[in-house]
């Protein structure tokens, strides 16, 4: 979907994409009754402030601590990376290893994805629409990922049942780390892909590549 289209007066319904003439800012699809805008609106505002937020939050989630060990009885409270440390010293690496990765690697990389995103939104910059694109899957597809974290607390709980720990309860730090995933969620979900479009069409006005190739290959018609 193109900014030509929206130059159209065209709208891509985001339930069926059926496109529609845009008659309003707000449009009823003709075939499905959902209601929509070409574009969403303050989708740029929505982003960057839920981006913001979950960037705060990732900073008390890794501060606190994320639970308290028990260990012979011994309390012992542990951040995200102290837990992964503990992990390591237990011998239990791949276990450590997916801690690390979904409670530290995952949201930090997605977090730095939404603001590439932004930026090239609203910027020039050297990626191509390509690898634009990829991005932002790859933001979209981060988001389920979250939910290893389910699988971690299942995997806890074996560790308890098999007598190294006594027992883990949560603190402080488990409830920013929801918040920090819970924004993260809210800010992919704010972001309008076609903005990346709309952008990168106002940057190389000059250049469509499909028409360019159409052009090419009539002028190689002609020719022969
Ligand atoms: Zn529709």
């Amino acid at each position: 979907m193109s900014n030509k289209a929206l130059a159209a007066g065209l709208g891509s319904c985001p339930r069926c994409h059926k496109l529609n003439v845009m008659l309003a800012d707000k449009q009823t699809c003709s075939r499905c009754l959902t209601v929509f805008s070409a574009r969403k609106p303050k989708s740029l505002e929505y982003t960057l402030a839920w981006t913001i937020a979950a960037l705060v939050m990732f900073i008390p989630a890794n501060i606190y601590p994320m639970m308290v060990f028990y260990t012979f009885g011994k309390p012992d409270a542990s951040t995200i990376l102290e837990g992964i440390a503990i992990f390591i010293q237990m011998g239990m690496l791949p276990v450590a290893f997916i801690i690390f990765i979904a409670s530290f690697v995952v949201p930090l990389c997605k977090i730095i994805g939404l603001f590439t995103l932004m930026y090239n939104a609203k910027r020039n910059t050297r990626l191509t629409l390509k690898q634009q694109g990829k991005l932002y899957h790859i933001v979209e597809f981060l988001g389920p990922w979250s939910m290893l974290d389910v699988f971690v607390v299942a995997v806890m709980a074996a560790v308890v049942n098999l007598g190294f720990i006594t027992s883990i309860e949560p603190a402080m730090g488990i409830t920013y780390f929801a918040l920090m995933v819970v924004f993260t969620i809210f800010a992919a979900e704010s972001f309008d892909p076609r903005l990346l479009w709309d952008n990168h069409q106002k940057h190389n006005h000059n250049q469509s590549f499909p028409q360019k190739k159409y052009q090419n290959t009539d002028t190689q018609l002609h020719d022969k």
